[in-house]
């Protein structure tokens, strides 16, 4: 009988394993918070060895076909004028802009159509309680339904509901001292392709015009960490930016005057997460919630994607004994894990600096180094 598996969470991690375990046969569901499929977000990047996983499991000509088709970006100053610019195809595509930039939304939207005739998505509800019996893990949800799996897997984030439940890590969240906004705003500037960021030292603005620049995404980045605000404030979120950011000069005013209006607003402290062990019993946490390396790093989708086919791949070669496979995943990943999360924790550091030219100090050859410092297995 093939083996039941529940995962929390339809972004990136969750939808990714869904796809690489229903192709070995495991039956599986997959549990959003959310009232459907989250859009929003800004492009994100796969990089490294990302390529080659993307490529193994069969979504590379789908994954491409959604890409964005950003030139490059402009370093600009408080008047607009460009001081730095950075095109594409430097570092040989994994540079500050990636050969494969996709917008997050895109992205958790081909791995949920490559799945949802072979996964049972159920949006709008969430695990509550987490019991482990002799059956397997007996699992209650929000909408009053309870039902058995082999195996839950926590896909839920940065602050993922599964790890609340089931592990103790109270302090597994260590905050890098910057908060981040993104928004959908009128791509006003007739960008084509193309990305301005203006930094006054420590804060950033930036703009790029996505959807074939129709529109345009907006992030504001500026110091602080998560005691500076309310998960569920929404409103009290965007006050905080405007507060933050409202004396920031070139574009920035007119920015924030989107928010209220934008069609997507999300919001979040730039964070990473470290736990001793990914896995406690029948539960293993995946992506961000296990182990995110923070925006800060570039690495965050490339690390759930890359994770999602190690954690399928141990699960299909130990015939489905959680035993075996989840601490094998942590095995073949976590020093690769670890030096992406120094990336990131290092990266931020730099961005705190009080500098206008830090892209100029970049290492991009370094970091290219450690997004592919694993020896991937193939799996069969
Ligand atoms: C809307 C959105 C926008 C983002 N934008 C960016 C960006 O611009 N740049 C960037 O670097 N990273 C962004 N991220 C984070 C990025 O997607 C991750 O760092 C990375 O891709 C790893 O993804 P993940 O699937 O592990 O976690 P996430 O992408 O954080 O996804 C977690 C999913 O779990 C769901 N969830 C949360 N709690 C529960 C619960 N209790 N039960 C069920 N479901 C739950 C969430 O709604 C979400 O869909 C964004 C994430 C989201 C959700």
């Amino acid at each position: 009988m093939s083996k039941r598996v529940l995962i929390s969470g339809a972004s990136i991690a969750g939808p990714a394993l869904a796809h690489c375990l229903a192709g070995y046969g495991f039956e599986v569901a997959v549990v959003e918070r959310a009232p459907h499929l989250r859009p929003g977000g800004q492009a994100v990047d796969i990089r490294g060895v990302g390529k080659d996983v993307i490529r193994r499991i069969g979504l590379d000509a789908q994954i491409r076909a959604a890409m964005t088709d950003t030139k490059g970006m402009g370093v600009v100053d408080r008047d607009g004028i460009e001081i730095d610019r950075i095109m594409a195809d430097e570092h040989g595509g994994d540079g500050a802009v990636a050969e494969i930039e996709i917008l997050r939304g895109e992205l958790a939207k081909v791995f949920y159509e490559a799945t949802q005739d072979r996964v049972e998505y159920r949006f709008g509800d969430h695990i509550t309680s987490l019991t482990e019996t002799s059956a397997g893990m007996d699992v209650g949800f929000a909408s009053g339904h309870r039902e058995v799996f082999d195996m839950v897997i926590g896909a839920d984030g940065l602050n993922s509901g599964v790890r609340s439940l089931a592990f103790e890590a109270p302090d597994c969240i260590r905050d890098l001292g910057l908060l981040v906004a993104l928004a959908t705003v009128p791509n006003k500037l007739g960008l084509d392709n193309w990305w301005l960021v203006h930094t006054d030292g420590v804060r950033t603005t930036g703009i790029r015009s996505v959807r074939g620049n129709a529109e345009a995404i907006t992030h504001l980045g500026f110091p602080g960490d998560r005691s500076d605000f309310d998960r569920g404030d929404v409103a009290g979120q965007k006050a905080l930016v405007r507060k933050r950011m409202g004396d920031m000069g070139w574009e920035t005013p007119w920015l924030l005057d989107q928010l209220d209006t934008a069609k997507d607003f999300y919001f979040d402290s730039i964070s990473q997460v470290y736990l001793p062990s990914w896995s406690t019993g029948r539960v293993a946490l995946l992506g961000d919630a296990a182990y995110c390396p923070a925006a800060t790093s570039g690495q965050g989708t490339n690390l759930a994607i890359i994770g999602a086919y190690v954690l399928a791949g141990e699960l299909a070669k130990a015939d489905g004994d959680h035993t075996i496979a989840f601490p094998a995943y942590e095995r073949v990943l976590r020093d690769f894990v670890e030096g992406n999360q120094k990336m990131g924790a290092d990266n931020a550091r730099s961005f705190l600096e009080d500098s206008e030219h830090r892209m100029e100090h970049m290492d991009f050859d370094e970091m290219n180094t450690i997004m592919n410092n694993i020896d991937l297995p193939h799996y069969a």
